[in-house]
């Protein structure tokens, strides 16, 4: 049984179609990477999930009780971190930490030890005492986290954390949400970073237009392309066409195509050599061909003919 559970979830802004019915689960222990697009609808799935609004239609389990038959008890498990800072910037760090503490709950001795526990896990003891106005944005985006961790949720909902501090400050959150993780902590992350889905989260939900297009370990979804080599092929394709090459189709699936690149997937699982042997007599001449692992980029590239990078 998933830690949390979301049922056939949707949401509509006016003609929007903000979420359209997806489904998917959480487990203890595991970081599920909500990746797509800006407005492929990962905010408005974290807002419904927190509460903080109400779906058009489905149902949220959290350990396996329906959100709406005790919300009070779904908030105490778990942890949630918006995308737009929420702290006092007049205060201090240690100061926002014991506030959200005592709005989750716990006494003013428990809120002090668990904020020394969470400033000494972020590497921010030394900026205990100083307003959060004078903080770096690696420096807010780690009290902000920390901010919904005061009563040890075992579920955090993590809404890109990670958007715009520099990569140090990057990889001091992403180290510190693995060893949560390790502890046991079950998280939902969303993310347009491809890189980070591919090396943080253990499953993978691809989202697009509110819509779950795809999910799957890394693996998995490589898996969906046909097999774990992509082949990048650089020539003139202004007036030719994969259409026009006799049974290109059968051993081959386009990813992309430009007119001087096309991007593509071998099917089934045939020799990398004899596909780049079939790719070197194709009818056009190739200026050069690259081989690699496919990314999620290339996933998401196949699923909707799009780029996700920006
Ligand atoms: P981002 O990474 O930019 O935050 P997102 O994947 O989180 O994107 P959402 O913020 O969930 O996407 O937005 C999904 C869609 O719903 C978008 O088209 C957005 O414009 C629309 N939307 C979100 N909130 C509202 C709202 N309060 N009123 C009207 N439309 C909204």
């Amino acid at each position: 049984m998933g830690l949390l559970r979301v049922e056939g979830l949707a949401k509509n802004f006016g003609a929007i179609r903000a979420v359209d019915i997806i489904s998917f689960e959480v487990r203890a222990g595991e970081i599920y990477g909500l990746l797509g697009p800006n407005g492929a609808g990962k905010t408005t799935t974290i807002s419904m999930i927190s509460g903080l609004l109400k779906p058009d239609a489905g149902e949220v389990f959290v350990g396996g009780a329906r959100f709406g038959s005790d919300p009070q008890q779904a908030k105490r498990h778990m942890g949630v971190v918006p995308q737009d800072l929420a702290l006092y910037e007049e205060l201090t760090g240690r100061e926002n930490l014991e506030f959200w503490g005592r709005l989750a709950g716990l006494s003013a001795v428990e809120a002090k030890r668990r904020a020394t526990e969470l400033l000494e896990a972020l590497a921010l003891t030394e900026r205990a005492r100083d307003a959060v106005k004078t903080y770096s944005g690696g420096m807010k985006r780690r009290i902000n986290l920390g901010c919904a961790l005061l009563h040890r949720p075992p579920l955090l909902l993590l809404d890109e954390p990670t958007v715009g501090i520099d990569p140090q400050g990057r990889a001091n959150i992403l180290e510190f949400i693995g060893r949560l993780r390790t502890g046991g902590t079950g998280i939902l992350y969303t993310t347009h970073y491809l890189e980070e889905a591919e090396s943080l989260c253990h499953r993978i939900g691809i989202i697009d237009h509110g819509r779950l297009l795809a999910e799957g370990t890394l693996k998995e979804l490589q898996e969906r392309l046909g097999g774990d080599r992509v082949f990048v092929l650089e020539a003139d394709f202004k007036d030719t066409s994969p259409e026009a090459w006799d049974g290109f189709h059968e051993r081959f699936r386009v990813l992309q195509k430009s007119e001087c690149q096309l991007v593509v997937a071998a099917l089934g699982s045939r020799d990398p050599s004899a596909c780049l042997k079939d790719l070197l007599n194709l009818p056009v001449r190739i200026a050069n061909v690259m081989v690699k692992r496919p990314s999620l980029n290339d996933v998401f590239l196949q699923l909707t003919g799009r780029d996700l990078r920006e």
